[in-house]
C-alpha cells in the first residue's frame, strides 16, 4: 500500500480509507484493552495517534515500540474521539523497521534543554523543537528564492574557495594541500605556495559579494545563497564559523526598499506556511512571537543616519557595556536598545563611518561617511550589512591604496569600474540570524542542524 505523509493524512476525504504511515515513535501509552502510540514522520509537527486493539495484538508485538523506534502500520483512519485530533489510525498490521533501547536511546519523552540536545546534534532533528526549526529553515529558503525568482534576480553562485584576502569582512580559513608537517620553504625562508593546489595561497570566502558585483553588473540583479566561513574567534550567541549568507547585488536600484520588501516577504511568508511550527515555538518558548513578527511585517521600518543613531544613544543616558561615541563600532547592545527601547520597530541605519566600513562602500560628499546600510532587528541587532558601491574607479582605487589593501589579485574587480561602471549596491542577510529571528531561538546554534564554532566540529 502507498505511504501516506502525515502532513496530508489530515484531509477530510481520506477518513475511512485504509492508509499506510510510516514514521518514528513519540510516545506510547495505554492499558491491557487498548494503546496509544504517537506517531511522526517528520513532515510536520503534528503527531498521527495509531490505536492497537490489543484483542489484534500481544504485549509481546508491541514490546519493541518505545520512544525512537521506527514503525509501518497500516489501518483504518477513523475519526478521533481524542481532544484536539481530527482523525487516528486503529491498526491492522505493524511492521517494525528499527528499535531504539530505551536505556541507551538518548532522546526520552521530554524536558530536555537545549543545551543538552546540541551535544546530541546527530539525533535532535527528531525533536519537536529541531524537527520545527528545520522545516521552519527550509521554508525560509524557499520563500527566499521565490522572492527573487518572482522580481527577476538570477541566482548567481559564487566560489567558495578564494585567492583574494581582501574581501574585507573578517578572518578567513586557509585552504591549502601543503603537507603542514612538512612545509616547503622558499628562498626568504616563507612558506613556497607555488607548490600549493592554487599555485597560490587560498582561503573559504567571507562573503560572495565581489563576485557578486561582476553578477550584477552584467545581468542587472543577482543574488547568491550560499556557506560563508569565519574565522573569528567570536563565542556568541549570534555568530557562526559557517554560516549560509543570501547577498543580493543590483544595479541601478534602492537597496533599502529592497531590504526591507525582502525581509517582510520572508517573514510573512513563513507565518503562511509554516504556521503550525511557528505556533509550536511560540507555545513551548516565546509567547511574543507571533505578534513580533506580524508587526515586523506590519510596521514601516525606521530610516535614520548612524550620526543620528549615535545622538540617540548619547543622550539616552542609558548604561552600555561598551562606550557609545561617533566613530564607534556600534555593538549589538546599542543596536538593540535603537530598536527595542527607542524605536520599537526595525531600524535601517544608514551612512556610517568610512573608517569602521569597508573599502568598496561608496564616499559620501562629506568625506568622512560612507553609504552603508545595515538592518537592525529586535532581539538579533543586525541582521543585513549592505551599502551602495563605490562605482568610481578614482575614488575605488585611492581608497584601497589609503588602505593598503593588497590588491594585486583583484585587477578583475576593478574591471568593473573601468568598463560600463554603474552606480549599484546590495547587502548580505545572515540566514541563520532571520531563522533565529522568525523561530524565535535565542542561539545560532540551535538555528542550523550541525553548527560550526570555535571548538565545535562534531557531526
Ligand atoms: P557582526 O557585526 O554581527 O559580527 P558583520 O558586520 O561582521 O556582523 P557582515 O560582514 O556585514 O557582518 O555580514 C553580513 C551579514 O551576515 C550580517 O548582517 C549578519 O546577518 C551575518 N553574519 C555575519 N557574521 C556572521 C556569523 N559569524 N555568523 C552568522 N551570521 C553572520
Ligand atoms: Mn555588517
Amino acid at each position: 500500500m502507498k505511504r501516506t505523509k502525515i502532513s496530508e493524512i489530515w484531509a477530510p476525504e481520506l477518513i475511512g480509507t485504509d492508509v499506510c504511515v510510516k514514521g518514528w515513535v513519540r510516545t506510547r501509552r495505554g492499558n491491557k484493552h487498548v494503546q496509544f502510540v504517537a506517531l511522526n514522520d517528520g513532515s510536520t509537527i503534528k503527531n498521527l495517534q495509531i490505536v492497537f486493539d490489543m484483542e489484534k495484538f500481544s504485549d509481546e508485538d508491541l514490546k519493541p515500540i518505545t520512544t525512537g523506534a521506527s514503525i509501518h502500520v497500516e489501518g483504518k483512519l477513523v475519526e478521533s474521539q481524542g481532544k484536539g485530533q481530527t482523525a487516528e489510525v486503529q491498526a491492522e498490521t505493524l511492521e517494525i523497521y528499527g528499535t531504539a533501547d530505551p536505556e541507551t536511546y538518548p532522546l526520552q519523552k521530554k524536558g530536555h534543554t537545549l543545551e543538552f540536545l546540541r551535544e546530541k546534534a546527530h539525533l535532535r532533528p527528531r525533536t519537536n523543537t529541531f524537527g520545527a526549526v528545520l522545516r521552519i529553515r527550509h521554508t525560509l529558503a524557499y520563500a527566499i528564492h521565490k522572492f527573487f525568482n518572482d522580481r527577476g534576480f538570477f541566482y548567481l553562485n559564487t566560489p567558495l574557495i578564494t585567492s583574494s584576502d581582501c574581501e574585507g569582512a573578517g578572518a578567513m580559513f586557509q585552504v591549502t594541500t601543503l603537507d603542514l608537517n612538512d612545509i616547503p620553504k622558499n628562498e626568504e625562508g616563507k612558506v613556497d605556495y607555488s607548490q600549493d593546489f592554487f599555485g597560490k595561497p587560498a582561503s573559504l570566502t567571507v562573503s560572495g559579494q565581489l563576485e557578486g558585483e561582476l553578477g550584477a553588473t552584467a545581468l542587472g540583479a543577482i543574488y547568491t545563497f550560499g556557506p560563508t566561513f569565519r574565522a573569528e574567534n567570536s563565542n556568541t550567541p549570534r555568530h557562526l564559523s559557517e554560516f549560509w549568507m543570501i547577498e543580493p547585488e543590483v544595479a541601478f536600484n534602492d537597496n533599502m526598499e529592497l531590504a526591507e520588501d525582502f525581509i517582510k516577504y520572508c517573514v510573512s511568508y513563513a507565518l503562511e506556511h509554516a504556521a503550525d511550527d511557528i505556533e509550536f515555538l511560540a507555545k513551548m518558548y516565546d509567547e511574543d512571537l507571533v505578534e513580533r513578527l506580524k508587526s515586523v511585517v506590519n510596521t514601516e521600518f525606521v530610516r535614520l543616519t548612524y550620526t543620528e543613531g549615535v545622538k540617540i544613544l548619547e543622550e539616552s543616558g542609558h548604561k552600555f557595556e561598551f562606550p557609545v561615541y561617533w566613530g564607534a563600532d556600534l555593538q549589538s547592545e546599542h543596536e538593540r536598545f535603537l530598536v527595542e527601547e527607542h524605536f520599537k520597530r526595525p531600524v535601517i541605519l544608514t551612512d556610517y563611518p568610512k573608517e569602521i566600513k569597508a573599502f568598496y562602500m561608496k564616499q559620501n560628499e562629506d568625506g568622512k561617511t560612507v553609504r552603508a546600510m545595515d538592518v537592525l532587528f529586535p532581539k538579533i541587532g543586525e541582521i543585513i550589512g549592505g551599502s551602495e558601491r563605490e562605482e568610481s574607479y578614482e575614488k575605488l582605487s585611492q581608497r584601497i591604496e589609503e588602505l593598503n589593501i593588497p590588491m594585486k589579485d583583484m585587477w578583475w574587480y576593478l574591471d568593473t569600474r573601468r568598463f560600463g561602471t554603474v552606480p549599484h549596491s546590495g547587502f548580505g542577510l545572515g540566514f541563520e540570524r532571520l531563522v533565529l529571528f522568525v523561530t524565535g531561538m535565542t542561539n545560532i546554534r540551535d538555528v542550523i542542524a550541525f553548527p560550526r564554532t570555535p571548538g565545535n566540529c562534531e557531526f
